[in-house]
């Protein structure tokens, strides 16, 4: 059986920013390209397995925040291959201001830095997703795009036929932006536009058989560790029931 390589590309150290490669048969499915200028690091992946960008088939993105798009219109000129992305999304590649709703202590400081809301080249994608879901085996690869909104409005996670899955910024783990240390704890991402959403969009991708998460900022998370973050989510978030807040160590706030 042919198997199937997730490598993940540090966009930024201790996975504090990830790309991913998905290859398979000697084709690249590339997701997301991280922030401006990332198009080394994501060259460094290719050759480790040596392929060059002539290799990439499709590119695909989780959403369009600078540190996820922020090369996109860079890659699609090195690859002259389609990029791929949810229609609901389009306005942020094209440049609309990200909505930005603080998940915590640090999104409202990192917020105030405004790196996130900074202008990079915008594009329009080539391949708009329009329904709940996409095969991606057309283009070599056993997957599917899912629409998983809640981070963004159009944000998509690649469900490989196997459980794995890159789910972009639904969720978090580590501390601060995320990654750095505590890789193995879940954490909200700095920012977060629907938390019911989010929590929504993660139980589908575990009911439809999510094993392994790999995610845009911090470390690989089995189904179990996710389905417990879905149901503090729900809790924390359910009408009518007073919580006092509480501080976490990893400058979480639930409240
Ligand atoms: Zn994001
Ligand atoms: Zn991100």
């Amino acid at each position: 059986m042919t198997q199937t390589i997730i490598e993940t590309i540090p966009i930024l150290p201790f996975g504090m920013v990830n790309a991913f490669l998905v290859i398979h048969e000697r084709r690249a499915l590339l997701v997301d390209t991280g922030l401006p200028g990332s198009e080394g690091k994501i060259e460094n992946a290719l050759k480790m397995h040596k392929l060059d960008w002539s290799d990439i088939a499709l590119t695909v993105l989780t959403h369009a925040h600078i540190d996820h798009a922020g090369s996109a219109a860079q890659v699609r000129r090195l690859t002259a291959q389609p990029l791929f992305a949810h229609k609901d999304e389009f306005p942020y590649c094209n440049g609309y201001p990200p909505v930005l709703r603080p998940s915590g202590i640090f999104g409202r400081v990192f917020q105030k830095t405004g790196a996130i809301e900074q202008g990079f080249e915008y594009f329009t994608p080539d391949l708009p997703l329009t329904k709940a879901e996409a095969d991606l085996s057309p283009f070599g690869f056993p997957a599917s795009a899912l629409h998983t909104p809640g981070h963004t409005p159009g944000s998509l996670s690649v469900l490989l036929d196997d459980g794995r899955v890159i789910a972009g910024d639904l969720l978090a783990s580590g501390i601060l932006l995320g990654g750095i240390a505590m890789r193995s704890r879940p954490k909200k991402p700095p920012f977060e536009e629907d938390t019911v959403a989010v929590a929504d969009s993660l139980d589908q991708l575990l009911s439809r058989g999510g094993k392994y998460f790999y995610l845009g900022h911090g470390g690989r998370l089995p189904a179990s560790t996710v389905r417990a973050h879905v149901s503090r989510l729900r809790s924390a978030d359910r009408p009518g029931v007073f919580k006092l807040p509480r501080i976490l160590p990893n400058d979480q706030t639930w409240m």
